[in-house]
């Protein structure tokens, strides 16, 4: 499973394999950086062409963040929530 994050500076990275590493440019090493999804996309697209389309990771529709690999979440409405963040919640 691949995805990309956005990383605090604005830019994106790729994550991918079972320990989620982040990808890094196979010529010099570095870890790979994107000013968009769709730079990293086609940079993906080049690197592994039978892969599917890379999607942003998902994250908390309320607050933002992405979840952790083991992290858990909910959907409520088509979207992705922390159990505590769904709307539901947050009103009681
Ligand atoms: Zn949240």
């Amino acid at each position: 499973m691949t995805e990309a994050r956005r990383i605090k500076s604005g830019k994106w990275r790729i994550y991918s394999g079972p320990e989620s590493d982040v990808a890094r440019d196979p010529q010099n090493g570095a870890v790979a950086y994107f000013t968009s999804l769709d730079e990293a996309r086609r940079w993906w697209q080049r690197l592994q062409p039978d892969d599917p389309p890379l999607k942003e990771a998902i994250k908390c529709a309320w607050c933002g963040a992405y979840f952790g690999r083991k992290m858990s979440y909910t959907t409520y409405a088509g979207r992705y929530y922390h159990p505590q963040h769904i709307p539901q919640a947050r009103n009681s």
